[in-house]
């Protein structure tokens, strides 16, 4: 319990667990779901999870939890506040971890088509929506918006391409899906929108940065199987998430030093992590049986940020 609170306090840093559904696809139709349920005692319902590996039962708590039956909508609704916050001046971090196929581009992204947008597009919409209706207020916001890659510890920039991206999203479409989806699962992406705002009447001036992050697969590929670039790969992959852990763990403790250096996508990602900056971060469980062990790494992983 304290230590939960220390948490809060220092870190303003949150954790959602999110479950895929079964895929009905020719792949994995049959498969066999892992034994998964959800805690509904009064402390728990709706932020504990429960899943057995080999008769042995691992439980896990987080801020909340979805299970597979959560729509898109119901994911963005318990974070569109945290998206305004952007908009009010503070910079905010939203991550997504987890395996290959568990859900992450899904769920910062969506599907392809329109129904079932995820939260890159539902934010954007929400941050023009909202600075739209601002401006009755005085209130007059400039937005800048880039999109990089990270893989093998070397950046490579999008932006360029971000321009169209933008009007496309003010124009309430979805952003950037193809192009997400298409690339690697072994490369972090980064989106990023910086917001300035001032207000006409007050003088009042704002800038807050709204970071959403599609993480590289977090798999554990056996060491003796990989080698040559698939190694480096792989090795670039651990390094740069075990750095965010390290970082995200070291500012919950409130920590002095806080080890940024270590990789790539925590130095980026320096200015909006820590002091009173906001993170929130997805840790996406795939349902099959077959991936019970890389689900309890997942599940460790987040439970050691929270
Ligand atoms: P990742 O980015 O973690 O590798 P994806 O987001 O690509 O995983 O998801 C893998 C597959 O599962 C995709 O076909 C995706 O459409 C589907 N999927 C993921 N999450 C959901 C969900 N909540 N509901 C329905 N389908 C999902
Ligand atoms: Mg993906």
């Amino acid at each position: 319990k304290l230590h939960n609170t220390i948490l809060e306090l220092k870190g303003n840093i949150r954790v959602f667990c999110r479950v895929r559904p079964l895929l009905q696809d020719n792949d994995s139709s049959g498969a066999e779901e892992a034994l998964i349920s959800y805690p509904t005692s009064v402390e728990s319902a709706g932020r504990g999870i429960d899943l057995m590996n080999q008769g042995q039962r691992f439980s896990f708590s987080y801020d909340k939890v979805f299970d597979h039956g959560a729509s898109q909508e119901d994911v963005f609704v318990e974070m569109s506040q945290l998206v305004q916050s952007a908009l009010d001046g503070y910079k905010v971090c939203i991550f997504a971890y987890g395996q290959t196929g568990s859900g992450k581009t899904y769920t910062m992204m969506g599907p392809p088509g329109r129904d079932q947008k995820g939260i890159i597009p539902r934010s954007l919409e929400q941050i023009f929506k909202t600075s739209q209706s601002l401006e009755s207020q005085g209130w007059k916001y400039s937005m800048q918006a880039s999109m990089l890659e990270i893989y093998n510890e070397t950046i490579r920039d999008f932006s360029a391409d971000v321009t169209s991206l933008l009007a496309k999203a003010s124009q309430s479409r979805s952003v950037g899906r193809t192009q997400m989806n298409e690339q690697s699962s072994r490369s972090h992406f980064v989106f990023t929108l910086k917001i300035s705002g001032s207000n006409e009447n007050t003088g009042q001036q704002v800038q807050g940065v709204l970071n959403l992050i599609d993480l590289a697969g977090s798999e554990r590929l056996a060491k003796s199987g990989s080698t040559g670039d698939r190694l480096k790969e792989t090795q670039a992959i651990n390094k740069s998430l075990s750095a965010l852990s390290d970082v995200i763990f070291a500012i919950a403790k409130g920590d002095d030093h806080v080890p940024f250096r270590n990789s790539k996508l925590t130095y980026l990602l320096q200015p909006c992590l820590g002091g009173d900056s906001k993170t929130l971060m997805f840790v996406n469980i795939s349902p099959e049986a077959s991936s019970v062990g890389e689900t309890i790494c997942s599940l460790r992983f987040a439970s050691r940020v929270n």
